[in-house]
């Protein structure tokens, strides 16, 4: 398997950008993980499909994705038990066995390599260990076969008492991503990139230079693009989260999670380990604390290696623990959304293009209504009096706003970007929009660079 960053030159390959009008029965919105698996699945199923990425095929948060493929999500099982109940929560847990099973045949028919792993999810000291018994409690009621061992086999660092999920997956994501890019094309999808979709109206979407009128239209931008539904982006949060790449120090083998959901999981690579942290919300100040509390916890628990690269992106995490599916508006099947993965985004991708493949063709899966984005939301009312207050704010002087809602920007010199507070729009230094709901550039005058 190769190693990250090398997973990079195989994205080389360029699609054009879109020019003129075209048709389709689906138009998919962004080429992340979302956007080509279920641009494979539909071409699969003889479905005309356009894909259109704003910038490179993988550049989103599939960009840090590290690879695993497990159904040992940590912390999501309890928040979903919490705010959608236990049967929610088993319901899901079955469909994410099922999805690992579902790659791995999918990765077997493409000829894409994986490789086995046990995932081990550790309690670094006594304090964890109520945490971890909690998790596995849990992970039991729910049928998910979650085994104790008093090491993580293969773990750099001691730790207390772990739990182990064996027969689980690693995988490359980008060329995995570009694996199905390729399938999805020789069963008949068009794939545009550089193409940013300006404008969703009705049946149409519109880019610079170009238009497509489709039966259907997903949205497979991480938060949709567009979206202004006060209810709908409370029901999403953007974090930003790290991907470090490691080398040197005694060999990782196997996946090491903490079992602090915010904490670090590693996994290794021919060369060293991929190390993914989280950094916060999108646009607060908690960034440059959890960056400090990243460097101490490398040096403490990893002296022996060091850092080859690092990446930051964001990813959507939904308030309930489910990832949000479906049509946007219920009133409106044609325009359909997929996001919400809490950081787990290969198994979700395949669930997404299940589901809405299901949708799509009149066949929707009896577990559909589990992820509707309107469902209600334990975290609407906080979430709705946070938007509230951003909506149509007053930008101060000496800000960019953001295009969206009219948010005031705020930078983050760490991942030299313009971030929105309000719903996690981020910009480029000179504005260029890299992630959405905002579908625009926002305006940055030469002061504010
Ligand atoms: C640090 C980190 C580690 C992770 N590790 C794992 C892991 O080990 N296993 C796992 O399963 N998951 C992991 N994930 C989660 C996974 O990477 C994400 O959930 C997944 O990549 C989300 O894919 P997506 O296609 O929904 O979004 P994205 O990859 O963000 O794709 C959205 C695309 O839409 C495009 N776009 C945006 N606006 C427009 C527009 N207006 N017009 C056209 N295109 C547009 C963007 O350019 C982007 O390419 C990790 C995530 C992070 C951040």
């Amino acid at each position: 398997m190769d190693d990250f960053p090398a997973w990079e030159p195989g994205l080389r390959r360029e699609f054009p950008a879109l020019r003129g009008e075209a048709r389709a029965d689906v138009a998919i919105v962004g080429g992340g993980l979302t956007g080509v698996s279920c641009a494979a699945m539909l071409a699969a199923m003889g479905v005309k499909v356009i894909l259109l990425e704003a910038r490179r095929l993988g550049r989103g948060a599939s960009w840090n994705c590290t690879g695993k493929v497990t159904s040992q999500l940590v912390g999501v099982y309890q928040t979903i038990a919490d705010k959608a109940g236990l049967k929610a929560a088993a319901d899901y847990a079955r469909l994410m066995r099922e999805a690992v099973a579902g790659v791995d045949a999918l990765c077997r028919c493409l000829g894409f390599p994986t490789q086995a792993d046990s995932v081990h999810v550790f309690a670094e000291t006594t304090d964890d260990l109520p945490a971890l018994h909690k998790l596995h409690r849990l992970e039991n009621k729910l049928g998910l076969a979650v085994a104790q061992a008093p090491d993580a086999g293969g773990c750099p660092f001691p730790v207390e008492l772990s739990l182990i999920t064996r027969n689980q997956l690693l995988l490359a994501p980008l060329p995995y991503l570009l694996a199905l890019a390729d399938f999805a094309m020789e069963q008949g999808c068009v794939i545009h990139e550089q193409s940013p979709v300006r404008a969703v109206e009705g049946h149409h979407v519109t880019t610079d230079q170009g238009s497509v009128k489709a039966a259907f239209i997903l949205l497979a931008t991480g938060s949709p693009v567009g979206c202004t539904s006060l209810p709908r982006l409370a029901m999403m949060q953007q974090r930003t989260c790290q991907t470090v790449f490691l080398e040197g120090g005694a060999p990782v083998m196997n996946s090491h999670l903490s079992v602090q959901p915010d904490e670090l999981t590693l996994r290794p690579t021919r060369t060293g380990a991929l190390l993914a942290w989280d950094l916060g919300r999108t646009g607060t100040k908690e960034h440059h604390a959890r960056q400090q509390l990243l460097r101490r916890t490398i040096s403490a628990l990893l002296p022996d290696m060091h850092i080859r690269e690092s990446h930051i992106r964001q990813d959507v995490w939904s308030g309930d623990g489910l990832p949000l599916i479906g049509p946007i508006k219920p009133q409106e099947s044609h325009l359909l959304m997929a996001t919400g993965y809490s950081g787990w985004g290969i198994l979700n991708s395949h669930l997404a293009a299940k589901i809405l493949a299901g949708h799509i063709t009149g066949h929707p899966l009896p577990e559909a209504a589990l992820f509707r984005p309107d469902r209600p939301s334990p975290k609407l009312a906080e979430g709705m009096r946070i938007a509230g207050a951003y909506a149509g704010g007053i930008p101060r002087l000496g800000a960019p706003v953001c295009p969206h809602m009219g948010g005031k920007l705020r930078y983050d010199p760490e991942s030299q970007r313009w971030e929105c507070p309000c719903h996690g729009s981020t910009f480029t230094t000179l504005g260029q929009n890299l992630d959405g709901p905002a579908m625009q550039d926002a305006q940055v005058s030469a002061r504010q660079r």
